[in-house]
């Protein structure tokens, strides 16, 4: 692995950067709530890619008019990076399959995205969690070590 010290909001920006076209084709807006920077330790191309496999899975979601937040925050020992959408939620009969590869309901999906994000975070000493907004949307969450800048 590849491992080194990011400040986790330089990456999200990095991804949101590469989304925005696409995301603007449907009249979406990407917010990044991020009020404190972190450091994570990771491997800065494969975090990356996780942020891309959650925000294009939320764009192809909602591929309409709304808006999708990024948001990171702080809970005791952990950085926590969610992915929030508007679109119409998973079914609680396939939240437990959504992570299973080749699982798909899109006519051109491939079905990696979410098992290739499990993997990564699992590597990283994470957690990947998904939840069901109310009324409608999905919560995205990456669980990451907190890090203390000042040890
Ligand atoms: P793919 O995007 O190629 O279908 P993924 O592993 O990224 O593969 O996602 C698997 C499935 O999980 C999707 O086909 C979709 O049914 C569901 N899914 C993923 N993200 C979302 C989301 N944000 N909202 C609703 N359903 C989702
Ligand atoms: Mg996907």
């Amino acid at each position: 692995h590849n491992q080194s010290y990011q400040w986790i909001k330089g990456m999200i920006e990095d991804v949101i950067t590469l989304l925005n076209t696409q995301a603007k084709n449907f009249d979406i807006r990407i917010n990044l709530v991020c009020p404190n920077d972190y450091v994570v330790y990771v491997d800065r191309s494969q975090m990356k890619q996780v942020f891309i496999n959650l925000i294009k899975n939320a764009i192809e979601a909602m591929a309409a008019p709304g808006e999708i937040t990024a948001k990171v925050e702080r809970r005791q020992n952990l950085c926590v990076a969610s992915v929030i959408d508007e679109g119409p939620g998973i079914p609680p009969h396939l939240i437990h399959k959504v992570k299973e590869p080749f699982f798909t309901t899109k006519k051109e999906g491939t079905g990696l995205g979410l098992m290739i994000t499990t993997r990564i975070i699992e590597n990283h000493n994470g957690l990947f969690k998904i939840l069901s907004n109310k009324p409608t949307g999905t919560t995205f969450e990456v669980h990451l070590p907190y890090y203390s800048p000042s040890n």
